[in-house]
């Protein structure tokens, strides 16, 4: 799933590639913090490695977030301690980076 949207955007549409952002890449225990995997398979890392790019965040599952982006609300802005918008920002920051260098 992974390889095929990175092939289509990097062949078909030749749009730049930039990294992988891995959603709902683990889930924090509400009781104890724990990390827990949420999916089998390949890690995020393991993806990013075999496919060349950059790893730019993990997004753990955060029901929050459905519910504040289904009011237009980025969870940054509703709950920005919350680990799922301190991922986003770190999306954010390697955007900026991206587009910031050599443009
Ligand atoms: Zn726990």
């Amino acid at each position: 799933m992974v390889k095929k949207a990175v092939t289509v955007a990097r062949d078909a549409l030749s749009a730049p590639l930039i990294g992988l952002v891995c959603n709902m890449a683990y889930h924090l225990c509400p009781s104890c913090g724990a990390r827990e995997t949420l999916f089998s398979g390949p890690s995020a890392q393991e993806m990013a490695r075999d496919l060349g790019v950059l790893l730019l965040a993990e997004v753990p599952f955060d029901p929050r977030l459905a519910e504040v982006g289904d009011q237009g609300v980025p969870l940054a802005v509703a709950a920005p301690d919350a680990p799922a918008a301190a991922a986003f920002r770190q999306v954010a920051q390697a955007l900026e980076g991206f587009w910031g260098r050599g443009s």
